[in-house]
């Protein structure tokens, strides 16, 4: 069989179908396999992971090892980060939010004891509906309307409330405001306005809270290399710089692929590179008519001083929090955002020169449906920005002269490097009516033996979600569902 893309899908895919006695090829259209989880690294000896460095959920990782017969612990070494994230505000106070019930508790109760027990409320119902979506939406594959539409499933989906909004719904449990942002700053990393989107995506700080953000040591990256190398052990075949160009079909069967000019059989061909690309581009199908989630814009430093005021996960609230966190959702550029700032080199030194430091700052931008967005203008605005608000966190004049190294990954790069349609860093926007049945299947309705996988398929984007895709699609293709 032959899977289109090394994203993180592909791999997982890869090595399920591995295991299950499938022959499987790789062909990735870049020098690296990984798509977005990959790396930069410098000529100074900076190493930055380029995009995903949050560890969510680490029980799908340890699932994907143990199907294989294997322990993830013989493979990486994976630390429980504290604390979960620290957050600076725009008034200079520096709240850290501990993963320690013991030590988070005291601090909410410093704010009010109202807000504390608000949040152990909120987290007491959110755990409950987690453990409805779990068992019920995230492990079914919903190909079918019947599976979706079955009494059971409708009565877990009320059971959820999932209607109203994630701001709404945090609001009816906390009254602090810094708890408020920081809680709904969280949605914002599966690409979603708090403001609109389903209070189901405070699964995210929940999941945060009850299980721990992970840190696997040497970065994300070391996650992609350990999966190279498995498939290459269990005799998968990989491809760099070998970009699919057509997907070859015949009497409604996809029976191939063409790879630089070449046509290469396969009985099953599974797409990890994005769906509604996939359709379009490979197949010559008319624009699929998805909403696609917001991009980033990523500004990546090397730092050639310790900067002990940041952890690993940081994040800043900055000012209009509410105004400058809508805007990429509205196609605009958001004037002073509240940003994520990853210092992964606060844990980890090899990642950076002796007494250096790597910083990945990230912030929301709207994705290239409005082509004029997004220009020189608008990324030399954010910069300036990110500098302005980096001087005052760290209180060091001046910080661009203590950067050495610079580099950012834009919308555009996302576009052209990932073949990610609209240049979106996650795909189909998790909306709700975009979820389940209503996400884009595992299995092409239009031509036997195609499938999918991948952040734009169900459950989601997300390593965690994508490597549930990863089981959902192994399971179908081997037992021809
Ligand atoms: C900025 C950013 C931050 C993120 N942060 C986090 C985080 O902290 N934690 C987290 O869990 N998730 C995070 N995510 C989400 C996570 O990275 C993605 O959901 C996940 O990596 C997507 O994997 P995938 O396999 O679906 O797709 P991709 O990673 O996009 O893989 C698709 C692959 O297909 C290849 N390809 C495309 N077209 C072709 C072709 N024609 N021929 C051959 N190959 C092709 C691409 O090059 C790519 O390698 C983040 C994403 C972004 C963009």
């Amino acid at each position: 069989m032959i899977i289109i893309g090394g994203g993180i899908g592909g791999l997982a895919s890869a090595l399920r179908l591995l295991h299950k006695g499938y022959e499987v090829e790789v062909f990735e259209k870049e020098n690296t396999l990984g798509g977005r989880v990959n790396q930069i690294i410098s000529n100074l000896g900076y190493r930055f992971d380029l995009s995903a460095s949050i560890l969510l959920l680490p029980q799908t990782f340890y699932e994907l090892f143990s199907d294989l017969g294997l322990n993830l612990q013989d493979y990486l070494e994976m630390n429980l980060l504290h604390p979960t994230y620290r957050v600076f505000y725009k008034n200079q106070e520096i709240i850290d939010f501990s993963t320690e019930l013991a030590e988070l508790v005291p601090q909410l109760e410093s704010f009010s004891s109202e807000d504390a027990a608000g949040y152990l409320a909120w987290l007491t119902d959110i755990y409950n509906k987690y453990r409805v979506i779990d068992e019920s939406f995230l492990r079914k594959s919903f190909e079918s309307l019947g599976e979706f539409l079955n009494p059971k499933t409708m009565a877990n989906l009320l059971k959820s409330k999932p209607f109203n909004s994630t701001t709404d719904y945090l609001k009816s449990f906390i009254k602090d405001e810094r708890v408020l942002n920081y809680l709904s700053f969280q949605a914002m990393f599966i690409g979603m306005n708090p403001y609109e989107s389903s209070n189901l995506y405070t699964l995210l700080p929940a999941v945060s809270q009850l299980y721990g953000l992970y840190y696997i040591k040497g970065g994300m990256y070391e996650l992609i290399k350990v999966l190279e190398k498995l498939i290459l052990e269990k005799g998968g075949r990989i491809h760099l710089n070998s970009e699919v160009q057509k997907i070859v079909t015949s009497n409604h069967r996809a029976i191939g692929v063409s790879v630089g000019g070449d046509f290469i059989k396969g009985d099953i061909i599974l797409a990890n590179a994005d769906v509604l690309y996939v359709n379009e581009c490979l197949l010559g199908e008319s624009p699929q008519k998805y909403k696609m989630s917001c991009s980033t814009y990523i500004l990546y430093l090397g730092v050639k001083q310790k900067l002990p005021k940041f952890s690993v996960h940081n994040l800043y609230i900055g000012p209009e929090f509410e105004k400058n966190i809508t805007a990429p959702f509205i196609g605009a550029v958001p004037e002073k955002p509240s940003l994520y700032v990853y210092m992964p080199t606060s844990i980890d030194e090899n990642l950076a020169p002796k007494g250096c430091e790597c910083l990945n700052i990230m912030v929301r931008v709207p994705n290239l449906l409005k082509a004029n967005v997004w220009n020189t203008e608008a990324k030399e605005g954010l910069k300036t920005y990110i500098y302005d608000v980096l001087e005052q966190l760290t209180e060091i004049a001046e910080f661009e002269k203590v950067v050495e190294f610079e580099s950012d990954f834009t919308p555009v790069d996302m576009l052209n490097k990932f073949n990610a349609s609209l240049g979106s860093a996650f795909g189909v926007s998790p909306d709700l009516n975009q979820t389940n049945y209503f996400r884009p299947h595992h299995k092409s309705k239009t031509y036997e033996g195609l499938y999918y996988v991948g952040a734009s398929t169900h459950p989601g984007t997300g390593i965690s979600l994508v490597l549930h895709s990863a089981k959902l699609v192994s399971d179908i293709i081997c037992h021809n569902k």
